[in-house]
């Protein structure tokens, strides 16, 4: 049986290539730059006032003083005048300084008589409430670089800098298959000897959580013809998800499925806990190629393994460079006894106390037990051997994504 680090490396080798795209900005949110983007302006791009108030020369104002009033500019408009000792330009928000200005006084800081003003202050520092041309950037700089994920505040710098067509990583397809002659539909009550499609919802959000284009292609029964059907159709995605029918029952068909569409097996089984029946394998049928994971049924086994193996490919498809599960050092709030010869990712709940990080692990019943894992932040990572960690011991923690 492979390590999980040896299945990682089979997976993450076995990649096609990223396809890029050009992606209309309104759709780019989530998605990631194939290219360093430069700037075709600057910004600010004239020297701008950053309130409503009056344009001055700083140095006339010493004590309280009376300015006439030469003109008012609006945002949008530019000055004609100069500002020269003894006058003010009233100016708004945004709106272009004149020539001859160095500051700006708050409206809140004056009174308007006329064609005059008073301004109420006794001092005033050049530069104030200015700012000035190219001070946030400058046409040309790179101001977005290449494998940078677009959150709402990208989308806003591509919009200022006029990037509305976004060279991006393609999105992988990622097709949600759930095995089972037990299963039902979660808008179903199970009658005896069923139980719902947990996986179903967990695996298509998991999917979406990691940028993924997802769709579930639902229940799939423990019959030959039937899933195989089903099995063709998840074959047009970039990444096909089983869950279930990879064990040893006499109704885990998945493998047999998937050789008979010629997907090549890589390895079948990984030492971990859980998620030890872990399959994966891939096809390659015209120009595309699909990885397939098969996973173990148990909805615990199944989360796990999607975060381990399947969580990587999806943000190397994309183009994400960060780390999928980051880890942390934790320090146990109670004693943890790891038996077996397997690796383990235990349920865990992460906390801060005092500047230091500790870790519980949960009262977890085994990879069928879903509903502990509503406590669980993350996982606490035990190596394979018999061992008694003590109550304070340092261990590791993935991070589940939130
Ligand atoms: P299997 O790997 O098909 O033998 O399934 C292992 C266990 O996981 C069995 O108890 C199944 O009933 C359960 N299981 C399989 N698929 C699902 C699913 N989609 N949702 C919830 N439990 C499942
Ligand atoms: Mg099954």
């Amino acid at each position: 049986m492979i390590s999980v680090e040896q299945a990682l490396t089979e997976i993450l080798s076995r990649l096609p290539d990223r396809q890029t795209l050009v992606c209309p900005l309104a759709d780019s949110l989530g998605c990631v730059l194939a290219q360093d983007i430069q700037s075709d302006i600057d910004s600010p791009p004239y020297d701008k006032s950053l309130v409503d108030g009056y344009a001055v020369v700083a140095s006339d104002i010493q004590a309280e003083v009376e300015l006439s009033v030469l003109e008012e500019i609006m945002a949008g408009q530019v000055p004609t005048q100069r500002v020269r000792s003894g006058t003010a330009i009233q100016i708004m928000t945004g709106a272009p300084l004149p020539e001859g200005a160095d500051a700006v006084v708050m409206i809140e800081n004056t009174t308007c008589q006329n064609h005059t003003v008073v301004i109420h202050k006794a001092s005033l520092k050049p530069e104030t409430n200015v700012m000035r041309k190219s001070t946030s950037l400058s046409q040309g700089d790179t101001i977005l670089k290449a494998g940078t994920r677009i959150r709402p505040i990208e989308m806003g710098i591509l919009a200022e800098v006029g990037c509305t067509d976004v060279p991006v990583y393609r999105q992988p397809e990622l097709a949600v298959i759930s095995t089972g002659d037990e299963l039902v539909p979660a808008t179903t009550r199970p009658a005896p000897g069923q139980i719902r499609n947990s996986n179903g919802p967990l695996l298509t959000a998991l999917g979406t959580t990691f940028g993924a284009a997802t769709r579930s292609l639902g229940i799939g029964l423990d019959d030959f013809d039937s899933l195989s059907e089903l099995v063709a159709e998840g074959l047009k995605s970039d990444v096909l998800v089983l869950s279930g029918g990879v064990s040893a029952g006499v109704k885990d068909l998945v493998p047999g499925v998937l050789a008979h569409h010629n997907v090549e097996q890589v390895f079948h089984k990984v030492r971990l806990k859980p998620g030890k029946p872990l399959w994966f394998g891939l096809v390659k049928q015209r120009a595309q190629t699909t990885l397939v994971f098969g996973l173990p049924g148990n909805p615990v086994s199944s989360l796990v393994c999607f975060l381990l193996f399947v969580a990587p490919v999806l943000q190397q498809l994309l183009g994400v460079k960060s780390d999928v599960l980051p880890s942390c050092k934790a320090q146990l709030t109670e004693a943890f006894q790891q038996r077996g010869d397997r690796p383990t990712y235990f349920p865990a709940s992460l906390t801060m106390r005092d500047g230091t990080s500790e870790v519980t692990p949960l009262n977890w019943k085994g990879s069928a037990d879903q509903s502990t894992l509503s406590q669980a932040n993350g996982l606490a990572f035990f190596p394979a051997g018999e061992q008694l960690y003590a109550e304070g011991s340092e261990v590791t923690v993935f991070k589940f994504p939130s």
